[in-house]
C-alpha cells in the first residue's frame, strides 16, 4: 500500500486518495469514480468548478461497499462530468493506460480501470451513461459490468443524464464483480428510479446463444476483427451457440444519445453557479448574470461548455421535435430492437470498442465528433438500458488489450456474471507490468 501515491504519480488513477491507508480492520479496499460522493474525500467529478467540494454524504453505493467491510482508498480520476470517452477531459490528471502509459484508459471511468488493472484484487466503482464502464475495461484489459438501469440507486451520484446514468464495477477478477453487484444493488427510498428486483447473482442461467449485429463489426480495426473472431471460435468452443444477425437500428443509437445526453446534462449543470457546491469565490462585485456568465467560463471546461451548448439548443422551442423529441422515439426503436434479438437468443455480442487503446498525440488530433462515433457498440445498450460487460478478449500487435461486449435483456444479469467467470477459465488474461 505504500508504494500507491508513488503509482499514482505515473499513472493519476486517482484524483485524490486518503491520507489513512491503514487496511487493518478492513475486509477489502475499494475506489468510486469522482462523481460519487463520499464524506471522507473532495468530490469534484475532474471538474474545477467542483474543487473545494466535500460532500457530507455518502452516496448509497459507497455507503454500501462500506458497511460490506470496505474502505474507499481513493476518488478516481474522470472525464470532466462524464464527458468523453479518452479521460481526457480531466481537470485533475488523466490517466495513463497500465499497457503503455503513452495511451489513453478509456473513459470517462479511465481512472475506475486503471486502478482496477495495477492493484492486485481492487474493485472500483465505475459509472456509465454512454459506455464509460465498457470502454475504459476494454483499454485497460479488465472487466467491467454496466448493470440495468435501476439496479443500483444514484443516490449521491452526481448527475450527467439521469435516465442513462448506471453505477457499476470494474476488475481484474470477474469474480469480484459477482460478488459485488449484490452488495450495491436493490431499492433505495432514497432513489425512487431503484428497483426491488431479485439480487443479481450466479444461479446456473448461463448464455447458450450470442448474436453478433453485423452492423457491428462495419467500422472496426483489423486487430479487433481478429481477436474478435477468435473469441468466436472459444466461445463456441464453450458451447455457445453464435450467429449472425441485422441490427440495422443500432446506428441511430449514437446521434440519438448524444441529443438526449447533452439535453439531460445541460440542465443538471445549470446549478454550478459559484453560489453552492465547490468554487465559490467569483468577483462579487458583478451583476448576477455577469457573475454567473464569468464563473462558468472560467470553470467549465470546453467538453462541458460543448454539451451545455448542444443540449440547450436541441430543447429550445421551436428544435425541441426535431432534436430532443425524435431521439426519444429512436430509443423506443433501439429497445426494441434488442427485444426482438433477445426473443431468440440470450446475449448480443459486439467487440467493446473499434480500436485499441488510442495514444494520447492521436486524441488531440480528433475532432469532437470522431470521439463521439467511437461509443457507437457501447452506447445502444446504455440507452436502451440494458446490462452490459466488457470482457478482456486479446491483444494487438503491441501488446494492448482489447474487449468484448455482451448485452442481455434487461434484469439479466445472472448469465453474464457467470459468462464472465467462465470466461476467466479459457482466456488468457496477461497483467500490465509495472514499474512505479
Ligand atoms: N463518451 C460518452 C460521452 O461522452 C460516454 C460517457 C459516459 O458514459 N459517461 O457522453
Amino acid at each position: 500500500m505504500a508504494s500507491l501515491p508513488k503509482l499514482n504519480e505515473k499513472y493519476s488513477m486517482f484524483s485524490c486518495i486518503t491520507d489513512d491507508l491503514e487496511t487493518k480492520g478492513f475486509r477489502f479496499l475499494f475506489s468510486a469514480k469522482d462523481n460519487l460522493t463520499s464524506k471522507d474525500m473532495e468530490t469534484r467529478c475532474g471538474s474545477r468548478i467542483l474543487e473545494g467540494y466535500r460532500p457530507v454524504f455518502d452516496a448509497t453505493a459507497i455507503d454500501r461497499m462500506r458497511k460490506a467491510g470496505g474502505k474507499l482508498i481513493g476518488k478516481n480520476s474522470m472525464d470532466e462530468f462524464g464527458f468523453g470517452t479518452f479521460s481526457t477531459n480531466s481537470a485533475f490528471g488523466v490517466p495513463k493506460n497500465p499497457f503503455d502509459p503513452e495511451r489513453s484508459c478509456g473513459g470517462s471511468s479511465g481512472g475506475s480501470a486503471c486502478a482496477a488493472a495495477l492493484i492486485d484484487g481492487h474493485i472500483s466503482l465505475g459509472v456509465s451513461t454512454g459506455g464509460s464502464i465498457c470502454c475504459p475495461a476494454s483499454f485497460c484489459g479488465v472487466y467491467g459490468i454496466a448493470p440495468t438501469y435501476g439496479r443500483v440507486s444514484r443516490y449521491g451520484l452526481i448527475d450527467y443524464g439521469n435516465s442513462l446514468d448506471k453505477i457499476g464495477l470494474i476488475s481484474s477478477d470477474p469474480n469480484k464483480l459477482t460478488e459485488f453487484l449484490p452488495v450495491i444493488s436493490g431499492k433505495d427510498p432514497k432513489d425512487p428510479t431503484s428497483c426491488a428486483q431479485p439480487e443479481p447473482g450466479p444461479k446456473g442461467r448461463k448464455i447458450r446463444s450470442a448474436a453478433v449485429p453485423k452492423e457491428a463489426l462495419e467500422s472496426i480495426s483489423k486487430d479487433v476483427r481478429s481477436s474478435f473472431e477468435s473469441s468466436l471460435e472459444t466461445l463456441k468452443s464453450m458451447g455457445v451457440d453464435v450467429k449472425l444477425t441485422e441490427m440495422p437500428f443500432l446506428k441511430y443509437a449514437m446521434p440519438a444519445y448524444y441529443v438526449l445526453a447533452s439535453s439531460e446534462a445541460s440542465t443538471n449543470l445549470a446549478r454550478y453557479v459559484g453560489m453552492r457546491y465547490g468554487r465559490q469565490d467569483g468577483d462579487l462585485t458583478l451583476k448576477f448574470d455577469d457573475y454567473f456568465a464569468s464563473f462558468r467560463s472560467e470553470y467549465f471546461g470546453d467538453e462541458a461548455k460543448r454539451r451545455i451548448l448542444l443540449g440547450t439548443y436541441a430543447r429550445m422551442a421551436g428544435f425541441r421535435d426535431r432534436y430532443y423529441a425524435k431521439a426519444l422515439k429512436v430509443r423506443l426503436h433501439v429497445i426494441s430492437s434488442y427485444k426482438k434479438v433477445f426473443a431468440g437468443c440470450d446475449a448480443v455480442l459486439t467487440p467493446t470498442m473499434p480500436f485499441a487503446a488510442p495514444r494520447f498525440d492521436e486524441i488531440s488530433k480528433m475532432a469532437p465528433v470522431e470521439s463521439y462515433s467511437a461509443d457507437y457498440l457501447t452506447v445502444p445498450p446504455n440507452l436502451a438500458g440494458m446490462p452490459q460487460l466488457s470482457v478482456p478478449c486479446g491483444y494487438d500487435g503491441g501488446g494492448m488489450p482489447i474487449g468484448m461486449q455482451l448485452v442481455t435483456d434487461h434484469w439479466a444479469e445472472d448469465p453474464l456474471l457467470t459468462f464472465a467467470a467462465d470466461w476467466e477459465s479459457v482466456f488468457e488474461t496477461r497483467r500490465p507490468e509495472v514499474s512505479p
